[in-house]
């Protein structure tokens, strides 16, 4: 019987496709990491476009694998969130922002605010209001120094839900902006529903921002646009000098991308902090 077990195991396996059983390999591993913490926050400075004053910075999430190294959020995030394990995830990165604005607090340093990636099946669980007032109080830290950035696609799904969440969040302090804006299919009608604060344009409009008139004037679209609906508008991204200053010339609040920093461990992003002119 023991054989025909083996036998049968290795039929299964044999039949599980090397995505699955790849797929499963992360599972295990994500649910061990989440409980051993391997987790830690790289930063990314936002800088406002014409002084280059720094803004604020975006928390990137690394897993620290013991074996394999800094292994990037693309290779994690989408099974954590298909296994539900982002909420734990989502709530362990919550907390380490959350700590490390106190801990550079403790240091003394002058803070701005650190924004944090919320996903969809976060932004939907109903722990995420306890989770946020948690982190914020147990480091005795104001809501407005953090910011949560939800996709636009996320944003979009059933617009009347969706601007409920929005207000219980509003409601704590919390700054809201919409990621990858542009990817999605938002209409007019529901960005105008709802209240968030900044706008965060994806990085492929900023790719296409030399190719000519047509894509500068439809980025400046979207800033005019933003600005009516009074919202702060972010191009991720900016990798060169030509896209800045053509961004400059759009009247686009704050840059982020390669151009000026990519997302740094935390002792590297206490000098953005000191510094505070980044270019
Ligand atoms: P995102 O939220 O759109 O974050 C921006 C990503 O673009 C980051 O990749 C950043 O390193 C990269 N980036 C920044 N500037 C440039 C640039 O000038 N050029 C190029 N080519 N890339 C640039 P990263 O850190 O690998 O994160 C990838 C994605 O993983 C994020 O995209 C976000 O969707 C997700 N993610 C990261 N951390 C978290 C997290 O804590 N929670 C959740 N739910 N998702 C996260
Ligand atoms: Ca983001
Ligand atoms: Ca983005
Ligand atoms: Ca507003």
């Amino acid at each position: 019987a023991k054989a025909e077990g083996k036998g049968n195991f290795q039929f299964y396996a044999g039949a599980m496709s090397d995505a699955l059983l790849h797929k499963l390999g992360i599972e295990q591993a994500l649910r061990h990491a989440v409980k051993a913490d391997e987790f830690l926050l790289h930063y990314q400075p936002r800088v406002d476009t014409r002084s280059g004053e720094l803004r604020s910075m975006e928390a990137l999430v690394r897993w620290q694998h013991p074996e394999r190294g800094l292994v990037p959020p693309l290779e994690f995030i989408s099974v954590a969130e298909d296994t539900g394990l982002i909420v734990e995830l989502g709530a362990l990165v919550l907390e380490k922002a959350c700590s490390q604005l106190a801990e550079w607090r403790r240091m003394g340093l002058p803070l701005k605010p650190v924004s944090v990636n919320v996903s969809p099946r976060q932004f939907n669980s109903d722990n995420l209001v306890s989770t946020l007032t948690g982190a914020l109080a147990r480091h005795a830290i104001p809501a407005d120094l953090v910011e949560l950035e939800i996709t636009e696609s996320c944003m979009m799904s059933d617009t009347e839900k969706v601007s409920a969440s929005l207000a219980k969040l509003k409601a704590i302090g919390v700054r809201i902006s919409v990621d990858d804006f542009g990817t999605g299919y938002s209409s007019l009608s529901q960005l105008q529903q709802l209240d968030v604060d900044v706008l965060k344009v994806d990085r492929s409009f900023t790719r296409n921002l030399a190719d000519g008139e047509q894509s500068q004037a439809f980025f400046m679209t979207i800033v005019s646009m933003a600005h009516i609906l009074d919202m702060q508008v972010v191009a991720e991204g900016v990798e060169t000098v030509e896209q800045l200053e053509i961004l400059q010339d759009l009247s686009c609040n704050e840059v982020q991308g390669y151009l000026i920093s990519k997302p740094v461990p935390a002792n590297e992003a206490e000098q953005f902090l000191r510094k505070k002119l980044l270019f």
